[in-house]
């Protein structure tokens, strides 16, 4: 095999694929580092407050007690090299702070936080389903009135249109299936809630989205095996392409994807050479982490 495999998928990587097979071979499999940008960090930042608030007491969930979270989680982020990197001046880090804060106070037009059982935060998952290693982080797994499994993800994004609504909802899909190995439930509800408009797009797994999730899941591995035995990722422009990092490799714009794999493999010889006691020790988890391999 001429590239190696990513060793899992995540939702967003099954996304990344199938928006653009070649800006997933530089991200998932060259591994090429990807300039912060202030919308990836601004969602940091919000999921980070929210996260806060719903480990307060549910009577204490007030939009005060949300942005105090969103003042902490913003102090933490002063330092951190993502934030850092993005070089905000004075009036464009105020802008930034303003924006998060207006994403936090339209999230309680969408629910009542009071009401929420959450039993995991930014949950991190993993298992292995029909031979494919999945993971990913589950922003908030609750439970709702009966007792049954909500799956939440927070967007700061902007909501999809009707027609690709489905598309967004397959990474949550992912999650009902992740829970569904993990803790042998089907979650009753999938929900992504949209902090910009603000709007919560919400539906129920069933057997046949379960078996839609799986067979998608099966197609883009295959599809993923494929090219990297063939070394065969192409370019596939859309809008996206604004936002994409690896324009400068990318043969729609005139680059050289050879030039990537180059790169790619001196970082992985930088990584090998910084990291090779790390990992030779056994991979450490963190004691909330949900992981499990399917028999
Ligand atoms: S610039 Fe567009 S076509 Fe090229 S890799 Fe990025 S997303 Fe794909």
């Amino acid at each position: 095999m001429a590239f190696e495999l990513p060793r899992t998928l995540s939702p967003s990587k099954v996304s990344s694929f199938t928006d653009c097979a070649l800006a997933f071979r530089f991200s998932a499999i060259d591994r090429l580092p990807e300039p912060p940008t202030v919308a990836a960090t601004r969602g940091t930042l919000v999921h980070a407050a929210l996260e806060g608030l719903h480990t307060l007491d549910p009577p204490d969930r007030t939009p005060e007690a949300a942005l105090a979270c969103l003042d902490a989680a913003a102090a933490a982020l002063v330092d951190d090299p993502e934030y850092v990197a993005l070089g905000l001046d004075d009036e464009a880090a105020t802008a930034f702070r303003a924006e998060a804060a207006q994403l936090v106070q339209n999230y309680f037009r969408i629910e009542d936080p009071t009401t929420v059982r959450a039993i995991g935060l930014e949950l991190k998952v993993e298992a292995e389903i029909d031979g494919i290693r999945l993971r990913g982080i589950i922003d908030r797994l609750e439970l709702d009135a009966d007792g049954e499994l909500v799956v939440t993800d927070y967007k700061t994004g902007a909501a999809p249109s009707t027609m690709h609504e489905r598309k967004r909802l397959s990474g949550v899909h992912i999650y009902s299936l992740l829970c569904e190995q993990l803790l042998g439930r089907r979650p009753r509800t999938v929900q992504l809630l949209y902090l910009k408009q603000p709007l919560a797009i919400t539906t129920t797994p069933t057997d046949r989205s379960t078996r839609g999730t799986r067979r998608t899941l099966g197609a883009v591995w295959q599809a993923v095996e494929r090219a990297c035995e063939r070394e065969d990722f192409r370019p596939q422009p859309s809008r996206l392409c604004d936002w994409c990092a690896f324009q400068a490799y990318c043969p729609s714009f005139g680059g050289d994807p050879a030039e990537a794999r180059r790169l790619a493999e001196q970082l992985a010889a930088d990584r090998a050479a910084e990291h090779a006691p790390a990992e030779a020790a056994p991979a450490e988890r963190a004691p909330g982490d949900l992981v499990a391999v399917q028999a």
